[in-house]
Formats: C-alpha cells, sequence, structure tokens
C-alpha cells in the first residue's frame, strides 16, 4: 500500500511527443533489420500486408497518412500476433508531373522525382511507419523498369504485345495518348477542362482481353474485396452473349472504303475471335457488308432497317459519294460527341438519316433501308446493329419517329394474350413469323440461328467485351522504353521497318539523361540521335528504336511482386520468393483505383502465372478500400485551400496522435472530415495514459506477471473491463476494422482506471492486477500509437520490442459481466429489460422473464403460446 502511494507522487511526468518521437526514430532508423521480413524457414505463418505505392509527388497527404495509418497498424498487430509479416514500400516514380516539373523548374524529371522521393521517405519515417526499406522498389530506376521491358519482349513472343494503328485518346495538354479509363467525360483524367481528341496512330497494345473471361469469373471468388469494387470490374468488362450477323450492302458491290476506324470497331471480336480474325480483315476495307452485332439474333425476321454509328466504315463511304449524305452524318456525329462529352450519352435525342441503300438480311433475303443513328456508337459491339422495333424499346422509339415498320416475331409461348409492342420478354416466348424457326424458344433460337449462321458464313455466335486492349503506347520521355526497334532495311522474314524485339542480352533499353522536355510534338526520345538510331539485333543493320514509352499503369501492374525479391538483378524475382509471399492478405489503397490498376494488376498476374512463374492467379487475397479525407465537406486539394498538412499536425501534436486520430475519426471506410480539435483531443488523451503509466511505472517494473490470488472488488471491476476491451479489439483487427471503436473501448478502459485512481492509491487494488492493466493498456495502444507505446513499454521494464510482443491474450472468464441485462418482448413489442447472471441457461433466462412484474402484468390472463430465448441478448413471449 505505502508503496503505491510513494509511486502517486513521485512522478508527473507529462507527455511530450517532440522529445520522444524523435529519440525512438532515430533508434529505429539505426536498426534496419527492425521491420524485416523473417525468412521463409521462420516457422511463423506468413502475412503480407501491403498500402498502395504513392506517386511521390514530394509531400505525404492527409490521404496517406490515413492509407499507411490503417496497413501500420495491420502490419504491427500481425508481429504481435506471432506472423511473419512483409510490409514494403515503393515508389510509383514515372510519369507526367515529372515533365511537367522540369518544364516548370528547369529541373530533370529524375532529379526532381528523386528529391521527392527522400522528402517523403524522410515523412514516412518520421511518422514512425513500420517499413522494411531493404525491399524498396522504385520504379523510375533502370533495375526495375528492365523488367518491364523483360516482361513486354515475353508478352509480345506471347502474341500478347502487339501493335495496331487505332482511333486514340489524345490529350492536346499532356500532348499524349490516353487509356479509356483516364478519358472522364470526354475531358482528360489530368486536366479536367480540357476535351479529350480522337487520332489516328500506331500504338502498342496489351492483349487484357484474351484473360476477359478469366478476369470476370475470378471476381466471383475474390469474396475478400469489397462488393462495390468487384461490381465496378464486372461492369468496365461488361460481358454480352450475341451474335455477329453479315448483312450484304445491295447494289454497287465491292465498293473499296477509303479510310475507318473498323480496326477499333472490331477490337472487341478480333481479339477473342482469332480464328476470324483473316475474315473480318479481309472485310475491313470494304463496305459492301455490314456485321451487326445483336443480343437477339431470334428477332432478325424482325429486322426492318440496320443501323450505323457515323464513323461506321460503310457510312463514310456513302458520305464520299454524297456531299448531302455527308453533311447529315457530320451532324450526327457531333450531337453523339457533345453527349459523350457532358456524360448524358444515355439520354441522347435519337436522330438518324436514312442513306437511302438497302441492306439484305441473310436469313430471309429482305432488302432492308441502312440508316445512320446518333444513338450507335463505333466502339460498342461493331457499330452497325439490325433495328427490330417490335421487340426492343430503343428501336421502337426510333421505328415511331421515323415511321419505320413495326413488325411481331415473338409472341408469349401459350394461351397468354397477345402484347402490346415492344414486346421484349424472352422467357417462356416463342418465334412467329420466322418461317422454318417458328415455334422455337428464344433461347433456343439464339443458339440455333447463330450456328446456322456460322455454317453458312455469315455470322457466328459471339461475346463482346467493354474491355479493350490495353494501350500502352504514351508519347512521353518520363517512363519506360518500349524494347523494340524497326529494321530499316529489313531482313530475311522482316520488311523493311518491320518490329523487332530486343534480345533479354540488350536490356535495359536505357533512359537518356538528358532530354530536352517541350510537351510538343510527339515522343521526346525521338529527338535524342543517340537513342533513337541503333543497331537490329539480327541483321546487324541500321535500325530505329521505338520513340513511346509504356503507360505507367504497367509500373504498378507487378511492383508488389518485385519487394519480394527487390535486389535480383537476374529476374523479376525468384518463383519461390514470390510464392511463398502470394497472393497478399491484405491490399489497402483508394477506391479509386478499382478498375485501373486493380484489373490491370489481375491481368498481369494471370500472365505471368502463364509464364510459369508464380502460381497464384489473384494478386491479393482480400482488398481495402479506404474513405477520403475531406475538410469542410470537401476533398483537400490546393485549389480549395483546404490542405491540412501532415508536417504541420506533426510538428503541433506528434505522429502518434496525428495517425491515431485518423484511425479513430471515422470507420476507416468512410469518408473522414478532418477536424484539428480531434486531433487536440486524442494528444490529451495520450497524455492522460502517459501520466497515469508513468505513475504506476515503477510498480508495474516491480510486479510480476502472476495474478493475486485474492482479487479486490476494484481488481475485479477494472480486470474485466481491460479483458473486454482486448477482446474488442482482438475482433476489430480481424477484418471489421473499425478502429475508431477499438480506440473508443481503450478510451472508456481509460476513463475507468481514472474514476478508480483514488482507491488505486488508497491500495484498494492489488499491484498485480494494477501492473496486468498498466502493461496491456501500452500492448493496446502499440498498433496506433508506436512511439509512444515503445516509450512507455521501456519505462515500465518491458523486454524487448513492444511490436513483438505477444499480442494480449484475452482471459473470458474475467471478461464476463456478472449480470447482464436481457430486453424482454411480449410479441415483439419491449415491455422491460431484465438482468440475470452472466452465461445463464436459456431455461433460467425464460424463467427470470415469466418472473418479472412488468411482463407478468402485461400477460395476466392471457395464453404463453411460445418463448423465444436468444441467450444473452433477448427474450420474446408470443401470448394470445
Ligand atoms: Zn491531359
Ligand atoms: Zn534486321
Amino acid at each position: 500500500m505505502s508503496e503505491i502511494e510513494t509511486n502517486a507522487t513521485e512522478r508527473q511526468a507529462r507527455y511530450n511527443p517532440a522529445e520522444i518521437e524523435p529519440k525512438w526514430q532515430a533508434r529505429w532508423d539505426a536498426d534496419p533489420a527492425l521491420y524485416a521480413a523473417e525468412g521463409h524457414d521462420s516457422g511463423k505463418p506468413k502475412f503480407y500486408c501491403l498500402e498502395m505505392l504513392p506517386y511521390p509527388s514530394g509531400q505525404l497527404h492527409m490521404g496517406h497518412v490515413r492509407n499507411y495509418a490503417i496497413g501500420d497498424a495491420l502490419a504491427r498487430y500481425m508481429w504481435m500476433r506471432g506472423y511473419n509479416v512483409l510490409h514494403p514500400m515503393g515508389w510509383d516514380a514515372f510519369g507526367l508531373p515529372a515533365e511537367n516539373a522540369a518544364l516548370k523548374n528547369n529541373t530533370p524529371p529524375r532529379e526532381w522525382t528523386l528529391q521527392n522521393i527522400a522528402a517523403m521517405k524522410k515523412q514516412m519515417r518520421r511518422m514512425g511507419l513500420s517499413y522494411d526499406w531493404s525491399t524498396e522498389v522504385t520504379t523510375c530506376l533502370p533495375d526495375y523498369y528492365r523488367w518491364n521491358q523483360w516482361f513486354f519482349v515475353k508478352m509480345f513472343e506471347k502474341g500478347l504485345a502487339y501493335r495496331k494503328k487505332s482511333k486514340v485518346n489524345w490529350c492536346p495538354d499532356c500532348q499524349t495518348v490516353l487509356a479509356n479509363e483516364q478519358v472522364i467525360n470526354g475531358r482528360c483524367w489530368r486536366h479536367e477542362d480540357t476535351l479529350v481528341e480522337l487520332r489516328d496512330l500506331t500504338q502498342w497494345f496489351l492483349r487484357i482481353t484474351k484473360y476477359a473471361d478469366e478476369l470476370l469469373d475470378g471476381l466471383d471468388k475474390l469474396e475478400g474485396w469489397p462488393e462495390k469494387v468487384r461490381t465496378m470490374q464486372r461492369n468496365w468488362i461488361g460481358r454480352s452473349e450475341g451474335a455477329l450477323v453479315d448483312f450484304a450492302v445491295d447494289g454497287d458491290p465491292g465498293k473499296k472504303a477509303t479510310a475507318g476506324p473498323s480496326t477499333s470497331l472490331r477490337s472487341a471480336q478480333d481479339d477473342t475471335y482469332n480464328a476470324r480474325d483473316d475474315i473480318r480483315n479481309a472485310q475491313d476495307d470494304t463496305c459492301d457488308v455490314i456485321t451487326v452485332f445483336t443480343t437477339r439474333v431470334d428477332t432478325i425476321f424482325g429486322a426492318t432497317s440496320v443501323q450505323l454509328a457515323p464513323e461506321h466504315a460503310v457510312a463514310k463511304a456513302f458520305a464520299t459519294e454524297d456531299a448531302a449524305l455527308a453533311e447529315k452524318i457530320e451532324a450526327l456525329l457531333a450531337e453523339q460527341k457533345k453527349a459523350r462529352e457532358a456524360d448524358d450519352f444515355g439520354a441522347i435525342e435519337k436522330h438518324g438519316v436514312n442513306t437511302g441503300r438497302f441492306a439484305v438480311n441473310p436469313f430471309n433475303g429482305e432488302r432492308v433501308p441502312i440508316w445512320v443513328g446518333n444513338y450507335i456508337l463505333a466502339d460498342y459491339g461493331t457499330g452497325a446493329i439490325m433495328s427490330v422495333p417490335g421487340h426492343d424499346e430503343r428501336d421502337f422509339e426510333f421505328a415511331l419517329k421515323y415511321g419505320l415498320e413495326v413488325r411481331r416475331v415473338i409472341a408469349p409461348e401459350s394461351g397468354a394474350e397477345v402484347p402490346e409492342l415492344p414486346f421484349t420478354a424472352e422467357g417462356d416466348a416463342v418465334l412467329i413469323n420466322s418461317r422454318e424457326w417458328d415455334g422455337l424458344s428464344c433461347v433456343e433460337a439464339q443458339q440455333k440461328m447463330a450456328a446456322f449462321a456460322e455454317k453458312n458464313g455469315f455470322g457466328s455466335a459471339t461475346v463482346t467485351y467493354r474491355l479493350k486492349d490495353w494501350g500502352v503506347s504514351r508519347q512521353r520521355y518520363w517512363g519506360t522504353p518500349i524494347p523494340m526497334v524497326y529494321c530499316e532495311n529489313g531482313h530475311a522474314g522482316l520488311e523493311p521497318g518491320g518490329v523487332v524485339a530486343l534480345p533479354e542480352s540488350a536490356l535495359p533499353v536505357l533512359l537518356p539523361a538528358q532530354v530536352e522536355i517541350t510537351q510538343e510534338g510527339g515522343s521526346p526520345l525521338g529527338r535524342v540521335a543517340e537513342f533513337l538510331n541503333t543497331m537490329c539485333p539480327v541483321c546487324g543493320g541500321p535500325a530505329r528504336r521505338e520513340t513511346d514509352t509504356m503507360d505507367t499503369f504497367v509500373d504498378s501492374s507487378w511492383y508488389f511482386y518485385r519487394y519480394t525479391d527487390a535486389k535480383n538483378e537476374t529476374a523479376p524475382f525468384e518463383s519461390d520468393k514470390a510464392n511463398y509471399w502470394f497472393p497478399m492478405d491484405q491490399y489497402i489503397g483508394g477506391v479509386e483505383h478499382a478498375i485501373l490498376h486493380l484489373i490491370y494488376s489481375r491481368f498481369w498476374t494471370k500472365v505471368m502465372r502463364d509464364l510459369g512463374m508464380i502460381k497464384s492467379d489473384e494478386p491479393a487475397e482480400r482488398l481495402f478500400t479506404q474513405g477520403m479525407v475531406i475538410k469542410d465537406g470537401a476533398k483537400m486539394s490546393k485549389s480549395k485551400g483546404n490542405v491540412v498538412s501532415p508536417d504541420d499536425m506533426i510538428a503541433r501534436y506528434g505522429a502518434d496522435a496525428t495517425r491515431m486520430y485518423s484511425l479513430f475519426a471515422a470507420p476507416p471506410d468512410r469518408d473522414l472530415e478532418w477536424q484539428e480539435e480531434g486531433v487536440a483531443g486524442i494528444s490529451r488523451f495520450l497524455g492522460r495514459v502517459y501520466r497515469l503509466t508513468t505513475k504506476y511505472a515503477e510498480l508495474t517494473r516491480e510486479s510480476g506477471v502472476a495474478r493475486a490470488a485474492n482479487r479486490t472488488e476494484i481488481d475485479q471491476a477494472l480486470l474485466r473491463r481491460l479483458h473486454q476491451t482486448i477482446a474488442k479489439m482482438t475482433l476489430d483487427f480481424s477484418g471489421r476494422w473499425h478502429f475508431n471503436t477499438s480506440i473508443a473501448a481503450i478510451m472508456s478502459l481509460v476513463n475507468e482506471i481514472v474514476a478508480a485512481e483514488v482507491a488505486i492509491d488508497e491500495g484498494k487494488a492489488s499491484p498485480a492486477a494494477v501492473a496486468e492493466i498498466v502493461r496491456n493498456l501500452v500492448l493496446m495502444l502499440a498498433p496506433f500509437a508506436p512511439f509512444f507505446a515503445a516509450e512507455l513499454w521501456e519505462q515500465i521494464g518491458g523486454e524487448g520490442i513492444v511490436f513483438r510482443t505477444a499480442w494480449p491474450v484475452v482471459d473470458e472468464e474475467l471478461a464476463r459481466e456478472d449480470e447482464i441485462e436481457i430486453p424482454v418482448q411480449v410479441n415483439g413489442k419491449l415491455v422491460n429489460v431484465i438482468k440475470v447472471a452472466a452465461g445463464s441457461e436459456e431455461e433460467a433466462i425464460k424463467v427470470a422473464a415469466l418472473a418479472d412484474e412488468k411482463v407478468m402484468a402485461r400477460i395476466v390472463g392471457k395464453t404463453v403460446v411460445k418463448v423465444i430465448v436468444v441467450p444473452g441478448k433477448l427474450v420474446n413471449l408470443v401470448v394470445k
């Protein structure tokens, strides 16, 4: 007793993060092995915890802080649970901002980028994040990007990387091609006010569509991914089954179309149905056939027109012969572009123009008029449809407007009343007015008619995807050079100017150090003669290098595999190492990456698997997408002037309080409204814990871990709350990650300790109980406030490193409440709340409920039909 009293007055230390945090940071920085993963033979289960790597802009923002605080808490917790943890960090270091900065400040992109990395790494260390820097990956350095090139050559050899001329999205500000995903509402993703143009360019593509079905089907198995991300990916892949049917253009056969976007129109089926490529490509240059895509070939006898996109090759060919038509088609295209730019395409007012030409329905030989419609997109399906007004809402609307024939070819199976047109149902419906196909069900007809078309050479069953092949060419300097050359004179088997992949011995193709960046006139690499002019690796003759660089999404598609073997100089990574760590156990990042990075990296994983490099099909077992950090109701941004700098917060309140606040202020999957007052509150809370812990530090040091044989009332109450808190936190860490409620639980535990402080100091608690509470309090705070926990662990004489100390184990016996409250309902309405002994049997709860006075008053004179007891939760009496 006297011992405790002495301690109470002995220390009145104040929490001072400005002193504690740099002290521990220096110790941790001096010990690079501290956060290193162990070998595969550690005997521990592995846990790969990863936060998405940042772009090195030079400054961490609060979104980063939140993302890393979540990952760091999890990594530290898993260490405490005895796992072998891999927790790496790196830099997504290629990309346009470095070129912009170079232009603005006259600093070379490499220098600018490496300076930024150094600055951000310093911030990360200051935050006390537990990264294993020995596995750091920096994507703009040749020791990394050489493997992008290596993969590119492998993909080229497998036919997964190829060139084609295509319509590309071109941002006049970026002076480069954008992926479809980088075009938002017709505008550049980086330049909100810049309209994206369409240009014809020969580009490199990665054949992601080859994996479309696997990427889609795999989503069903990714149960550890948020449903919203899986839905976004499903929509992005956009699979639809249907048929391709060729309608011959009537009259003037064999007329050639001068030019057309037909390759891009056909890319959907080209890439999936290679067998038909030859036929299709042969037709690409002609305008005597229109291939329509339909999901309802069973309705083809009801087709009363063919509708083309304004950019369709056949429409263009007609336009070249008819100036008046050309003008009208131009107008349709303008309307379409306008609607797309406004992101309002679904609501476009449908307009069309009759070309005066006809196409022949191959199923019945009927001539139908060819129209051009503003609502038909060149990049969906084939850019041509058959219009069946009797059985399609959109076609019906169009036909009414322009007086086209509406025909009934589908009817309810039997007996049902003949419905109004358009009749769009497929189930329980059969074909009518369709000659030999009459009577077939819609589904059966879809299969049989597609097969018939295929057999007779005018069509096939097909699947289309919204997903297009991944255009990876960029006309930029600061990216991975594409490792291809063009042999000027050609050699055996290669025409002059043909493309040759560089052999592995010629890699890496290094980015030249000095390049003038103007952001005008195409690829900067094309202006560097020493880079451009080279030798053909096959014939030794003169050759030109490819001057495009790779989309930076290539860099982030496989970086997390490199972490497992970051220093490997002979391969991207060793298979054994990747197979040990993959799939990642937890990947954490923003939901904005749901369709870009997270589809590309799934694709890359499947390619690596097919190259025999890895075993897993998917990169991440579980994905967590954290919410945004907002201020005054809006996303933090310089233009809104609502940016809160992590450095300021750390200077004022310390890294621990800043991190902990970002975990406390909202559940991690929700948006977080930043309030400085909240950080101050966390800081005061840590101050309270610091005061309590230091006050009882000596007692804790001197008290063993054994519990006192006889517990006092105070012991009992505090230990119960302690173990309830441990149980709650352990549950929260198991996947829910509601760290906000975990931290709230620690706060209420601390409040109880403070409330019992006088009693403790009067000797009404046993030293062993106080020590147990103090020790576990520090351990529970370790994942959230690592500097703080390390300091206090040392002060209370904890052995070893706090976050390598075993996570507290719940004592169920101690955690159990003596009495619990159970609501009692009569016919579903709450009547009273009764108290029963914790852990009571069902029968005992039932008896207690029936004996309650209020309950008895309610059921008197009635018959109890049923008593439903949910032990520990609820009693419901059903009475009549
Ligand atoms: Zn742009
Ligand atoms: Zn050659």
